[in-house]
């Protein structure tokens, strides 16, 4: 498929693209365009054909277009690309449309930059541990300052889906569990990605994805049908859409999932009714790869004709690959089954999309080789990678405080393959991200320590494979050394798309090796690279040091440095929850009571006969090298009215001797609803820097907007409820002091209020 040929050939051709760039001559100018008289002078086959995404692939000389696709675009039958960069190549197609096509409409070339383009960061899960949502805005702004030089005007990110299934591998795509920190994250990427300015042609168009329910595929199958009901969809998934929405996202991508028995190419429910007409969304709706194409498949189209035109009814406005909409549509809208009114509703949405990037005045604004000769990886760009990585880390477990180590320890063994593996430093949908500059852990560690120290590198044993070969060299590694690195986990390869896992252990021989290591009596500290949760309780009983840095990017190996030897203080937050094994799955923090909750005392209750019901490593938990003490929450108010605002203070104090950052959360509990609500929801969060023996006071607010509730199912009506709430506030969701308040009165809500948390709502600078 388009993407693996993508993902592999890319390292050479942008070494290419950087080293092949020509100086072009600037076409005449355009002159400003009107969407309505262009719209005017369409035939059908224009309008549709501004409708269709083509393909690009890769061959042997670089990114390219299919073959015929410059008779194509001349005809005006293509709107925009799918997988082609390359200021060269962009502009010579751009040129046909603008200089030969008989309307010179210029195209979009779209791509998935995800966690960066050739600077690769953190991938976004790891991102979200950071609960740091100015740095996610700054990594989506870098990615969209490389994607735009190399000619990309609109990128299939953020992805925005809710996962709580550590089966499913595009885990590793998103911000994790809640919707409350997936609104937080949604909202800085999509800033991050669009607040370039027009006039240079930084600003690229992202798009808010799957919409919506795939990341609740059943079983952890990707493109599996999800169970949603309509509650949950509304206030589980739906919150980061929102939050996209509020914060201009330009597009949004439907899903290849069903909800309630129609899949989303094909729901004009939840896209024309939901999406657009109750959240307000006027941008443009694109459809997955072949989305429209497999109504066909899903067994709700009987032909390619009917799957186009449910897919139209939807106001799906881009045919992603299918070449449904440029063909079987055009017959549709003559016969009448489509009115052209929907067709022209399309294109005017994907008009203007091409006209808030001002391609209309300048279709070669992105395609400068100068800029993307210059502006890609900058030392800047592979600074804030640094601080990314090392924000991103989440020290699970430091026993006898085995970490930091020190910089003149005599003898390190760094054991495990991945320790020296780039690709997978990289993570998923690593862009044009290059193997070869990556700083892997092994190269990280070396940096670190004194000239004097010496570190062995042992493979042990490679993730994926069952060969024990290496475990006596690894096993002599680690009785010469003081200490023990192991480097374990995933390869990159193992999350991200059509990626499910049925286990959640380490794969291949790597667990044997871990036992192996562990007999040898010297301490061990375990760097993990994974790209989802995985089930860790032998690790957790028998291993001193954990450090969960899932998949760090180019700058991954000085990141992990710093936090193994103390240049930074961890200070990273599971944004999803690790599960004691598979069965648990799925697991959340954010649960119903049920009428019978958990209870050791009871075996009648919601509990295992095996295992305990509690996670290993709750949402919201992280160590610190220091240690932080909380007050107790003090409320404003212990009564007030549903319409009021409560302020909740606490003061926290750097109890250690190190300086350290503390991600302050606050969860919320309805005590009794109309209908069941969850055990605790998250409602704030601040991380606060503190030196050592100093504290704080912080403060957060409360409103509507989180005492409130739906009072339908579809998610249209709110209101808030009289009764007494729970305020919890700790290091985590399981560390938490609490305090009650009473609302004394219920009133309805106007509208669905804000999704983006309120510390957000104003634009951060840029
Ligand atoms: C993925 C999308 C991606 C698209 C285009 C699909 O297979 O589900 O997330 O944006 O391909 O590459």
């Amino acid at each position: 498929m388009l993407l693996s040929i993508s993902r592999s050939a890319c390292a050479g051709l942008v070494l290419c693209a950087l080293t092949c760039f020509s100086v072009h001559a600037q076409a005449p100018k355009p002159a400003p365009v009107s969407i309505d008289a262009l719209l005017a002078r369409m035939t059908l086959e224009e309008k549709l054909g501004q409708l269709a995404q083509w393909s690009g692939g890769v061959t042997l000389t670089g990114p390219e277009a299919a073959a015929g696709s410059e008779k194509e675009i001349r005809a005006g039958r293509v709107g925009s690309f799918l997988g082609l960069w390359g200021a060269d190549t962009t502009r010579r197609l751009q040129k046909v449309a603008v200089d030969e096509s008989r309307l010179h409409i210029p195209l979009l070339f779209s791509f998935d930059v995800i966690h960066g383009l050739r600077t690769v960061f953190p991938v976004p899960l790891a991102e979200a541990a950071s609960w740091n949502t100015d740095m996610a805005y700054q990594t989506a702004r870098v990615a969209a300052l490389e994607a735009s030089a190399y000619g990309i005007h609109w990128t299939y990110a953020p992805m925005v889906d809710i996962a709580r299934d550590a089966r499913w591998g595009r885990v590793v795509e998103g911000s994790g569990e809640d919707p409350y920190l997936g609104a937080a994250f949604a909202a800085a990427r999509v800033r991050g990605f669009q607040s370039g300015e027009v006039a240079d042609g930084t600003r690229i168009l992202a798009t808010a994805k799957h919409f919506i329910g795939y990341g609740a595929a059943e079983s952890g199958r990707d493109y599996n049908i999800a169970e949603i009901p309509e509650r949950t969809l509304h206030e589980v998934y739906a919150p980061p859409f929102r939050a996209a929405i509020e914060a201009g996202v330009a597009s949004v991508m439907t899903s290849f999932n069903e909800v309630a028995g129609v899949p989303l190419h094909a729901n004009a429910d939840l896209v024309r009714d939901t999406l657009r007409k109750s959240w307000g969304f006027g941008g443009v709706v694109v459809s997955d790869y072949t989305g429209i194409k497999e109504l066909m498949v899903h067994g709700v189209a009987a032909d390619r004709t009917r799957a186009g035109e449910l897919a139209m009814r939807a106001t799906i406005d881009v045919d992603m690959i299918s070449a449904i909409y440029g063909s079987e549509m055009i017959d549709s809208v003559k016969r009448g089954t489509i009115p052209l009114s929907l067709v022209d509703a399309a294109v005017r949405r994907v008009l203007k999309a091409k006209q808030q990037l001002g391609l209309f005045e300048d279709p070669y604004r992105f395609c400068d080789t100068e800029r993307e000769r210059a502006r890609v990886l900058t030392p800047e760009s592979r600074a804030l990678a640094r601080t990314a990585a090392r924000e991103s880390i989440v020290l699970l477990r430091n026993e006898g405080n085995v970490l930091p180590l020190s910089k003149s320890v005599k003898s390190v063994a760094v054991v495990g393959a991945l320790a020296k593996d780039n690709r997978s430093s990289l993570g998923s949908w690593n862009g044009l991200g290059i193997p070869d500059d990556v700083v892997n852990v092994f190269d990280g560690i070396r940096a670190a320590v004194s000239q004097e120290t010496k570190v062995v590198y042992a493979q042990g044993a490679a993730p994926t494979s069952a060969d024990r070969s290496g475990f006596d060299e690894a096993e002599r590694a680690a009785r010469e050394a003081d200490v023990v690195i192991a480097v374990l986990g995933e390869t990159a390869d193992m999350s991200g798309e059509a990626r499910t896992r049925t286990s959640l252990i380490l794969p291949g021989a790597q667990q044997a090796l871990l036992e192996r290591l562990h007999k040898t009596g010297k301490p061990i500290v375990v760097v993990l690279m994974n790209g989802r949760p995985l089930a860790l309780g032998w690790m957790d009983k028998h291993i001193p040091a954990i450090v969960e840095s899932f998949f760090l990017g180019v700058e991954m190996g000085p990141g992990v440095a710093d936090v193994l030897f103390g240049d930074y203080n961890p200070s990273g937050k599971l944004p999803i929850t690790f599960p004691r094994n598979i069965g648990q799955t799925p697991i959340y923090y954010a649960q119903k009571r049920t009428g019978r909750p958990p209870s050791l005392q009871d075996p009648y209750t919601s509990r295992y006969i095996d295992v305990s019901w509690t996670p290993l490593y709750p949402f919201g938990y992280g160590l610190s090298y220091t240690q932080f003490q909380y007050s107790a929450p003090q409320l404003s108010a212990t009564k007030l009215a549903p319409q009021g605002r409560l302020t909740v203070s606490i003061n926290v104090k750097n109890a250690g001797e190190r300086a350290g950052t503390e991600v302050v959360q606050l969860y919320l509990r309805d005590d009794v609803g109309s209908t069941t609500r969850p055990v605790k929801q998250l409602r704030g969060f601040q991380r606060v820097q503190l030196q050592p023996g100093e504290s704080r006071d912080l403060t957060f607010t409360l409103d509507q907007d989180d005492f409130g509730l739906f009072a339908d199912t579809r998610g249209r009506e709110r209101v808030v409820e009289a009764g007494t709430f729970t305020v919890m506030i700790g290091g985590s969701s399981e560390a938490v002091q609490s305090a009650s308040f009473e609302v004394t009165g219920s009133a309805k809500l106007q509208g669905l209020g804000s999704a983006i948390p309120r510390e957000l709502r104003s634009q951060p600078k840029k």
